[in-house]
């Protein structure tokens, strides 16, 4: 059994991906903590090596690997004890524009994305008023002319202050004019440049992590027809199409996290003595750690499986659902058992471990809380009633 992931698959692109945060160590990510700063220098490193753009096709100069290139990456980012939430959107928002955009759109955007001239980062879904019930959403966009005119706010925007391009999903249709509500929502895509100072407002929130969200207010702001994503009032449809590619990397980065805690947890476990042996030969604190490993080794499996079935072109919903909440619990297992192995050390910034666990928590929440990967798995796995 090792916790090296240089073992698995895709071992030469994690290798390289670990010379890369190898440039990027705990120093490096404590001072832009301590400030809420961005993590520009490291985002610059991973699009100059092309590993934000792993998802798009050669045809539009990405790469064209499958999911699980792009989950080995994160992964590895996530075990080196880098953050990749800095940039991880990049890697799969633009597949809404890939699977639904016009050709002119793909021609337009993929390429510019793929070479990272533009930052394709800020997903507007989520508001102050409608949490997990998007389809509840009041951010309206109006046509007129050859503009929408949006008007509304957004809430937990990650990334909007670093990013070139928005994708905004606002009400087209009022809701009492259309028979179901998941229909009347359009995916919109905003030109963030254009759009600040000209109805767009951007107030950043401050988090227990360095997480880069924001509070958007949108005010009349006008965005060419043309920028609409596939057809009007299928949006909502869009964003669903685009979730289980974003949970089963999330996973992955949740399993990267654990393999960093397990790491820590043995090398300080072994380390030190108290009571005149290592305090790992206490089973009190060997197995919390073994158990934490065990459920991100499970984890990783179904992140693997996943990634299986999302590449063969099955439904990868159930597994991409359950791979993001064990995952996201197995890191939290690992992360609570290295601050209890570290004892008091476990609090102090310089040994990283009190920062990943602030990181680290995020991910039973967003981007889908747990409770809500469990409804799912009720009705659509189980066939119970739907319960909201
Ligand atoms: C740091 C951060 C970054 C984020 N980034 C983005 C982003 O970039 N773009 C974006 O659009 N959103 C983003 N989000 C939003 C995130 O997706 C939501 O916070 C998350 O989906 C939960 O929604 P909510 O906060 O409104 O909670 P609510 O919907 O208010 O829910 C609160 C609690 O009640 C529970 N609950 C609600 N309804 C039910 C039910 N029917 N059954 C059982 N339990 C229920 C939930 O599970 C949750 O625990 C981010 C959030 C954070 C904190």
């Amino acid at each position: 059994m090792t916790i090296d992931p240089d073992h698995d698959d895709y071992g030469e692109i994690r290798a390289e991906v670990r010379k890369l945060c190898a440039r990027f160590p705990g120093e490096y990510w404590r001072r832009l903590d301590e400030v809420r700063a961005y993590p520009t220098e490291f985002v610059t490193a991973l699009t100059e090596a092309g590993y934000l753009s792993v998802l798009i096709p050669e045809e539009y100069g990405g790469s064209g690997l499958p999911i699980s290139a792009a989950a080995a990456i994160l992964e590895t980012i996530q075990a080196t004890g880098c953050n990749g939430s800095a940039c991880h959107a990049q890697v799969y928002m633009m597949g809404t524009i890939l699977r639904h955009g016009s050709p002119a759109m793909k021609q337009m955007y993929l390429p510019q994305i793929a070479s990272g001239a533009l930052r394709l980062q800020a997903f507007g879904v989520t508001e102050p008023g409608s949490g997990t019930d998007t389809t509840a959403l009041r951010t309206t966009a109006r046509r007129e002319g050859d503009a929408f005119v949006i008007n509304g706010q957004k809430v937990w925007t990650s990334r909007a202050e670093h990013s070139d391009l928005m994708l905004v999903l606002a009400r087209t249709t009022p809701r009492d004019q259309v028979e179901k509500k998941t229909a009347g929502l359009s995916t919109i895509l905003v030109d963030m440049h254009a759009a600040r100072g000209n109805g767009l407002t951007i107030k950043p929130i401050r988090t227990m992590m360095n997480h880069n969200s924001c509070e958007v207010f949108f005010d009349n702001l006008r965005v060419p027809v043309a920028n609409l994503v596939g057809e009007e009032g299928r949006g909502f449809r869009y964003i669903l199409d685009g979730m289980n590619a974003e949970r089963l990397l999330i996973a992955a980065e949740c399993v990267g996290d654990g393999l960093w805690f397990t790491e820590k947890s043995v090398a300080y476990a072994k380390e030190r003595v108290v009571f005149g042996r290592p305090i790992g030969q206490n089973q009190g604190v060997a197995f919390p750690i073994a158990r934490g490993f065990a459920q991100i080794q499970a984890a990783r499996l179904l992140v693997r499986e996943g990634c299986r079935v999302y590449e063969a072109g099955g439904n990868a919903g159930e597994l991409a659902n359950m791979a993001k909440m064990l995952a996201a619990e197995a890191s939290w297992a690992c992360g609570e058992a290295c601050i209890q192995t570290h004892g008091g050390f476990g609090f102090a910034e310089e040994y990283d471990v009190e920062r990943k666990f602030r990181e680290t928590r995020l991910y039973q929440v967003a981007p889908i809380s747990t409770n809500l990967i469990l409804s799912y798995i009720a009705e659509h796995s189980l066939g119970l009633p739907r319960s909201y």
